[in-house]
Parts: structure tokens; C-alpha cells; sequence
């Protein structure tokens, strides 16, 4: 066995690990990223960057479909090609890391590709060598597909979103089994281009963290488009013969010639050692304080800390952790104003707390919304301008705790809602304001004015 002196181990390099062994080698400091799969994690090569461009082709066929309610006549013949063309070559190298691995050590850091081990405080094991680090080690192991324990559903070649992304010819016909944020993207990106495809949740509604109201919206439009939702089911089974997935729901079944299953991620925490720096080796979760510390010479950073499971979690911890270990000033971590976007058609933007969890954390609660197609923008949009904006007042502070956008950029009008829950912006300092005619935005103001 090899030791190693270092100052910084960056286990698991995610967006928000990569993004701290970046930036500590440009500080100067010595430091290894260690990763057995593809530098960069789960964004870049099988999540948010393949994903959002395939909503990006998938959206432009729908549009085709919709000019002819606006002005004139168009036909598109729907080609996943250019689509897996796109997220090989321009999205994923093939899958391959090899320009970031480039990056990470033209920044300063050494990096060791393979399965790491913690081996006690500021101790990590790559196959025979193991790396003592100074200040300590940074955790950002991310997570993985995860499966439901579904009678008969493992053995069988369901794909996960790893698979999906890599698709160079699409199948006939799809079950999605999960109508979270992953499900629904994957399941309308699909359905235009032309596969028949059911949704099937155990949950009463697609989007179920989100406000009752969005997932109304999102489910009305995925049924406009001949998808199959399926909510508020139980699968009793899944049997995979004859080239066809049939699932079980108990007064019903469901077939299809390929399953996806996006039912939630597990972390990657099993087996990496937990137990050799005092934390449990069954966690779910790796709890840390307002810095990022999880224990003695280790921070811990991404989905693992279960903060929400998006980069920019990932990334807003990395730069904490980093501040920290640099001994720089600067705000400790909060997360009233976690902004998410299911990039659907309408996409479903949401920030901070939704009624149910204000009402939950016992706040005393003001809600207003507007249906995003009576605002003059949403009107005059036509088809595909539906939607709706929702804000949850805190009234004792006058502040919104909670908003929710869903409309054609509910993603983008979001930014509006995450300053305003952020910041604490009063409710009578947001009435108070100019909302340009006639953006989406502006449908804001008619929310904060239906506040009751
Ligand atoms: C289909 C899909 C779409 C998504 N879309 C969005 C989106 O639009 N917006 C958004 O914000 N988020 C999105 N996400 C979530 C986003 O991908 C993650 O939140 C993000 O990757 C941050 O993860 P992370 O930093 O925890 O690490 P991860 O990206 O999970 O990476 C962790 C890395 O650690 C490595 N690793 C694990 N264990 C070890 C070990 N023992 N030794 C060495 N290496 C190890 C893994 O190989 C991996 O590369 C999406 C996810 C999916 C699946």
C-alpha cells in the first residue's frame, strides 16, 4: 500500500465536486480527484445536459404541430437521429471524459480513477494507494438509478435514465414507470417523437411534490397529447416475455415494448467506508452543518446531503465547502429558496415551501394564483400559453414563503419568485412594483393581488 500526502481529497466528482477540485487546484492547493465513472457525474453524460436536449428537439416538433392554429401549414417527420447525434457528439464525447479530466488537471488537481474508500478522517483508498489529506476529504458520490421493489421487475432489461439517454433508435411504445420530474421529461420527450407511452405513478398525481395545481396542468396537457397517465396506482408486478413489459395493476395491466423506470435514486453511500470517520454505514443521507462539515476532515456535498438532487445544490455546496476549507468569509448554507424546474411543456417551476408544506410547518398562510392563460401574454400566446402562477404568503411576515410558475418559461418566470422568497421581498414591496406589459411574468402581480 502507497500513502500519499495531499491537502484535499475530492471523492465522487459530480458538478459539485469537480467544480471544488477545480477550484482548490487554482488556489494552489494539492489536491486528488478520485472517480470510477465520468468526471463530471450524472449531468453532464446521462442527466440534465442530454436530457434538456432532447426537450430542446422534442418542443420544436410540437411547436411545427401547433403552427397551423397560428399561421399557416408545416409538417415535421419526427428523427431521433440528429437527437442521439447531438448528445453523443456534442453533449457526452461519446461518454467519454477524457476534456475533463484535461481540465481538472490542467486546474492543478491529480486525478485517480477508480472506486475510493474512505479509510478514516482525511484518509482515502484508490485501488493500492491511499491518500492522506491534510484538510480533509470532500464527499460527492451522487447517486444512482434506484428500483422499486417490484414483484418480478428485477432480471428484467428495464432501461433507467442512463439507457434512455444513450437510445439511438426509439421503440414503438414505452411505459414510464415514475411521474416525478425525470419520468414526466423523459415520457413527453418520447410521446413526440411519436412512441405511445403510459405514465404509471403510485402517487395520486404527476409531480407529486409539486402544488396539486401544477400537476392538474401538467397532466391535462400530457393527456392532450395522447399520453397515458396512470396516477394513484399500485403495481402489483411487472413480467417481461415475447419482446413486451406487462405491468400489474391490480384491476388493470399495461404493456408496452419497453419500460423506463425513473422511480427515484439511491445514493451512493453503500460500502465506501462510512463507518472508518463515525458516521453510520446504513445512511441515506449525509447530514452536514451550515458549511458543508459532515464530521471530522470531511464535507459532503450534493444529492447525498438530500437538499434537493440538483446541480445547482450540488454547486452552491461546493462553493460553501470551499469557502470553508479556504478559511474565507461568506453566507453559511440555507435552503428556504430551493428553485426547481420539470422542464415539461408547460414546464412546472417551483421555489421554497408549497401550501401544504407552509401549512405543515405551521405558518399562517395566504395563497393567490391566476391561470397563466387569462394574463394578456398567455392569451395572446395561444395554444401552449396555459399555466399558472401560485404564491404562498407566510402572513405573519408578510413574505412569501412559497411560488410556483407553470407555463411555457414557468423556469424562467421562477427567477421572479426565487428572489422574492430569498430575499423575504414584502409582499407589499412586490405589489408595489412595475411588471412589463405583457410578459408572463406580469401574471405575478395578479397572484399577489388574489392573496386571500
Ligand atoms: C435524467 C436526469 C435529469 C436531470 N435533470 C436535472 C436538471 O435539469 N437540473 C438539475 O439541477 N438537476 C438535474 N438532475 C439531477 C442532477 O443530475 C444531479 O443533482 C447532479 O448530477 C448533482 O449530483 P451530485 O453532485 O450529487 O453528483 P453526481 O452527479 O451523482 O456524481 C457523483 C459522482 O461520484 C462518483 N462516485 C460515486 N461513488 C464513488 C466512489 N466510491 N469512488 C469514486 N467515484 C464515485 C460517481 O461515479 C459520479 O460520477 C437530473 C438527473 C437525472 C438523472
Amino acid at each position: 500500500m502507497i500513502e500519499v500526502e495531499c491537502d484535499v481529497v475530492v471523492l465522487g466528482l459530480g458538478p459539485g465536486g469537480e467544480h471544488a477540485a477545480i477550484k482548490l487546484g487554482r488556489a494552489g492547493l494539492e489536491v486528488v480527484g478520485v472517480e470510477d465513472r465520468l468526471v463530471g457525474g450524472e449531468c453532464p453524460y446521462y442527466g440534465c445536459v442530454p436530457s434538456k436536449m432532447m426537450i430542446a428537439a422534442a418542443h420544436l416538433v410540437a411547436d411545427v404541430h401547433r403552427v397551423k392554429d397560428f399561421g399557416g401549414t408545416a409538417t415535421v417527420q419526427p428523427d431521433w437521429g440528429p437527437v442521439a447525434r447531438r448528445i453523443r457528439d456534442e453533449a457526452t464525447d461519446d461518454w467519454d471524459d477524457t476534456a475533463a479530466v484535461k481540465r481538472l488537471v490542467e486546474n492543478g488537481a491529480t486525478f485517480a480513477r477508480g472506486r475510493g474508500v474512505l479509510d478514516g478522517p482525511g484518509r482515502v483508498r484508490v485501488g493500492d494507494t491511499t491518500y492522506v489529506a491534510r484538510k480533509g476529504v470532500v464527499l460527492n458520490t451522487g447517486t444512482a438509478p434506484a428500483a422499486p421493489p417490484i414483484d418480478g421487475l428485477q432480471g428484467t432489461p428495464y432501461w433507467t435514465n442512463r439507457d434512455a439517454v444513450a437510445l439511438t433508435e426509439l421503440p414503438k411504445s414505452l411505459i414510464v414507470l415514475g411521474g416525478g420530474p425525470i419520468g414526466c421529461e423523459f415520457a413527453q420527450v418520447f410521446a413526440r417523437f411519436g412512441v405511445r407511452v403510459t405514465v404509471v405513478e403510485v402517487a395520486d398525481r404527476l409531480v407529486a411534490t409539486e402544488e396539486p395545481e401544477a400537476s392538474e396542468v401538467l397532466t391535462k396537457a400530457f393527456e392532450a397529447e395522447g399520453i397515458d397517465v396512470r396516477a394513484g396506482v399500485n403495481v402489483a408486478s411487472v413480467v417481461h416475455d415475447d419482446d413486451q413489459f406487462t405491468l400489474d395493476l391490480g384491476s388493470d395491466k399495461v404493456s408496452a415494448e419497453k419500460l423506463l423506470v425513473a422511480a427515484g435514486r439511491k445514493a451512493n453511500l453503500d460500502f465506501i467506508g462510512l463507518d472508518t470517520v463515525g458516521l453510520g454505514d446504513d445512511l441515506k443521507v449525509v447530514e452536514t452543518d451550515e458549511r458543508m462539515r459532515a464530521g471530522d476532515k470531511l464535507w459532503a456535498v450534493g444529492d447525498i446531503t438530500g437538499k434537493g438532487a440538483f446541480t445547482h445544490v450540488s454547486m452552491y455546496q461546493s462553493a460553501i465547502a470551499l469557502r470553508d476549507i479556504l478559511g474565507e468569509k461568506g453566507a453559511p448554507a440555507r435552503y428556504h429558496a430551493v428553485p426547481h424546474t420539470t422542464f415539461t411543456d408547460p414546464e412546472v417551476g417551483g421555489v421554497g415551501m408549497t401550501e401544504q408544506q407552509a401549512r405543515d410547518a405551521g405558518l399562517s398562510v395566504r395563497t393567490g394564483s391566476t391561470a397563466l392563460e387569462k394574463s394578456s401574454r398567455g392569451f395572446t400566446h395561444g395554444p401552449g400559453g396555459h399555466g399558472l402562477i401560485k404564491v404562498v404568503e407566510d402572513t405573519d411576515r408578510g413574505v412569501l414563503v412559497g411560488g410556483t410558475a407553470v407555463g411555457p418559461a414557468g423556469g424562467e418566470i421562477l427567477g421572479f419568485l426565487a428572489v422574492a422568497v430569498h430575499a423575504e421581498v414584502p409582499v407589499d414591496t412586490l405589489r408595489t412594483m412595475i411588471y412589463a406589459y405583457p410578459t408572463f411574468h406580469r401574471a405575478i402581480e395578479s397572484a399577489l393581488a388574489d392573496l386571500s
